[in-house]
């Protein structure tokens, strides 16, 4: 267990402790209420603050361990909800009585405290925390070995190669990869002997993804890998690009970047308990304190999904879904109410004022962070459809325009500095026109992964045309952006390509433009400087990155 989960686990038993001590208060209060009621009276000044002390507590208890207390609170929240509505003047002493008698009830189940907040840390300890991935390769063969290695290295990861299994399982004790990589061989006398060796192996149970590579296509080898959670199967001779776009996809599951919550809630303890439960599963939660500051909030945190209370007592869940949804920029955010409303007519009202789905209060810990876990894997795919080009996985043309622009405003803010490097490959025609427009696509397509594999996580790739990229790098000098676009060149032309048994090397020019804070400068000029650059790379003989010398 990791120094932050154990620093979670503490904060969430102070908060149920918190919490512990409140709903003595509360009970208290019930309790009174529950004298005055024996009394014979239910007036509307007594009805309207216990309604609202049931309503709370109905929703928060149970996500504190105290589901009875929930459970009980909600059926008199209910008992009482109805008498408001029929009229408090019809209701009788012998009515009044047993609800009084429930209210007092209430504190029974208070020692029945049933869970303790039970979330399985999932550490998000990943393998490494270094910038590059880290892959095993194990493979016998001591050319392919050499090969691959070479290869995996220039799309930019981290490859560890071993000739055999005992090797690579041997360092298994020290530091998991992100991916495996397998070549096995399945000859016929000792398939099963392979199979067997492989199902024992502790290199199976590493967590990480498993590809094999193999020498047959067959039927009975294909099947063996996938009993062995295998999610990948090449076959000999390797396309390159096919693996890699597999691997790439692969460890970008894995390593999803955390699910980020934004929780609006008016009771604190639960806003505070609901934020540690998803920051113990892994995820960036941060509570609303201001609902006035809601748009403000969305622009600074980014969040992939609001997690929306529907009573409030300044605004109401509802409201404030309408007002998000007044931006077309928040139109699509998934909103998600989480209430201990019951009603089914208002709970479908609640969605059809612009929310993506509801969540019953109390919630359990687990149910909670699974709930949000599918509604976010769920936004988020619909997001890259949206944001994302089917071929590369790059930002869209649009897209990475307003990302630069996002980039270059967050720049002139903070006075740093920001370049933008255009990159187009060169006589990509002729590729087209000798080896056809699939493999074309699969030029286009390793240029990509590339470029995803060599940047820093917050850099920005786009495909801004056809076989034309866009690359914004922050905090980034003008030196260092030449330096780092020229060896991505020289990364590029190294890499072989093949169609038909004829091997070939692509390269791509580049013109760059930085914005380094000396000069007002707007996001069309900046563009057109680089697009002006690449020009002159182009004119100049290809294969080459220039930069802007104005100033
Ligand atoms: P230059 O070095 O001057 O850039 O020469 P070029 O041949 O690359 O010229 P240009 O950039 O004008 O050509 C782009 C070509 O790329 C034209 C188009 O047919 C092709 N293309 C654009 N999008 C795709 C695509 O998605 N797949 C494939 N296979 N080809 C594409
Ligand atoms: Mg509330
Ligand atoms: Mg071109
Ligand atoms: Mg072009």
């Amino acid at each position: 267990m990791s120094d932050s989960i154990k620093g979670i686990d503490e904060q969430l038993q102070a908060l149920n402790e918190q919490y512990r001590k409140r709903l003595e208060r509360t009970l208290d209060e019930l309790e009174q209420s529950a004298l005055q009621l024996s009394e014979g009276i239910l007036t509307e000044e007594l009805s309207e603050p216990l309604f609202q002390k049931l309503h709370k507590l109905a929703g928060s208890a149970g996500s504190f361990g105290y589901t009875q207390v929930s459970q009980h609170a909600h059926a008199l929240h209910a008992i009482l909800g109805q008498w408001r509505q029929t009229g408090l003047a019809d209701v009788d002493a012998l009515q009044l009585g047993s609800f009084a008698s429930g209210l007092m009830g209430l504190r029974q189940y208070f020692d029945l405290r049933t869970c303790e907040s039970s979330i399985q840390a999932v550490a998000s300890d990943s393998p490494s925390s270094e910038h590059k991935h880290s892959i095993w390769v194990v493979e016998d063969d001591h050319e392919m070995r050499v090969y691959l290695q070479q290869q995996l290295e220039a799309y930019g990861y981290d490859v560890t190669p071993f000739e055999s299994l005992a090797d690579a399982e041997a360092a298994c004790e020290v530091q998991p990869p992100h991916l495996l990589l397998l070549d096995i061989l399945f000859p016929d006398e000792s398939r099963n002997a392979t199979e067997t060796l492989l199902q024992k192996s502790p290199l199976t149970h590493l967590g990480c993804p498993l590809i094999f590579i193999s020498a047959y296509d067959e039927f009975h080898s294909r099947i063996r890998a996938a009993r062995l959670g295998a999610e990948g199967y090449f076959v000999k001779p390797l396309d390159m690009v096919r693996l890699v776009n597999r691997i790439d996809h692969l460890i970008d599951k894995q390593m999803m970047s955390p699910e980020r919550i934004l929780i609006v809630e008016d009771d604190q303890l639960l806003a505070s308990h609901y934020q540690l439960v998803l920051q113990q599963a892994g995820m960036i939660a941060e509570v609303l304190d201001n609902p006035v500051q809601i748009i403000d909030t969305l622009s600074s945190f980014k969040p992939d999904l609001i997690l929306m209370d529907v009573y409030m007592p300044d605004f109401s869940g509802p409201e404030l879904a309408g007002l998000v949804r007044q931006y077309d920029h928040w139109a699509s955010l998934s909103i998600v109410y989480l209430s201990a409303e019951s009603d089914l007519t208002r709970q479908v009202e609640a969605m059809r004022n612009r929310a993506d789905d509801f969540i019953m209060k109390p919630v359990s810990d687990q149910q909670l962070v699974s709930a949000v876990r599918v509604r976010v894997a769920r936004s988020r795919e619909l997001n890259n459809l949206i944001m994302r080009d089917s071929l590369t996985g790059l930002l869209r043309h649009v897209m990475i325009k307003d990302a630069a622009a996002s980039a270059l405003a967050r720049a002139q803010r903070y006075q740093s500095s920001v370049c933008f490097a255009m990159l187009d490959i060169d006589h990509f025609k002729n590729i087209n026109d000798s080896f056809g427009h699939a493999c074309g696509d699969m030029v286009i397509s390793s240029i990509a992964l590339l470029l995803k594999q060599r940047l820093r996580q917050t850099d920005i790739i786009g495909r801004y045309g056809g076989e034309e990229f866009l690359v914004v790098l922050p905090d980034c000098t003008p030196d260092a952006a030449v330096e780092l676009v020229n060896s991505l060149r020289v990364a590029f032309s190294e890499l072989p390509f093949s169609s038909n048994g004829r091997t070939f090397h692509v390269t791509f020019s580049a013109g760059l433009s930085c914005y380094d804070s000396s000069a007002e400068q707007s996001i069309e000029v900046l563009l057109e400087q680089a697009d002006r650059m690449l020009y002159q790379a182009k004119s100049a003989g290809r294969n080459r990155v220039c930069i802007n010398a104005t100033e």
